[in-house]
């Protein structure tokens, strides 16, 4: 089950220029900035109620980050949902014809496990689902 948005993912240029925009703007600081070396990106978090603002910021040009921001720009990347168990919901989800970026959870940021569902699947919206490490 999904039970709420744990998060949004909003791509930027730079976590250094854009953060206190977002951080006056949601009257909250920062509570977390850190790297996933292996997704190429650098992550702020914010949080807002039961929510979350993840800005992201590409740390070499392979990055799906960078492609990303090179195709569209700054803006919305991703939509994230908390979920019970991340390994039963892949498996639903692939059963129910969605198609998985990842058949299996990978290490994300903020003490996640997560995957990624292809926008082509997904009405074109990247969607991200999450589960809190125990
Ligand atoms: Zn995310």
């Amino acid at each position: 089950m999904l039970r709420k948005i744990e998060h949004l993912g909003i791509a930027v240029k730079s976590i250094d220029d854009s953060l206190k925009t977002f951080e006056t703007l949601l009257g909250s600081k920062c509570y977390k900035i850190e790297e996933v070396a292996s997704e190429g990106v650098k992550t702020a978090f914010i949080q807002v109620g039961e929510s979350k603002i993840e800005l992201l910021e590409a740390t070499n040009p392979d990055s799906p980050i960078a492609k990303y921001l090179e195709k569209k720009g700054p803006g919305i990347h991703h939509i994230a949902f908390d979920v019970e168990n991340i390994e039963t919901e892949i498996e639903r989800l692939t059963n129910e014809g969605f198609t998985l970026i990842h058949t299996s959870p990978k290490d994300g940021a903020d003490n996640k496990k997560i995957a990624f569902l292809h926008p082509k699947s997904t009405e074109s919206i990247l969607v991200e689902l999450c589960q809190e490490k125990s």
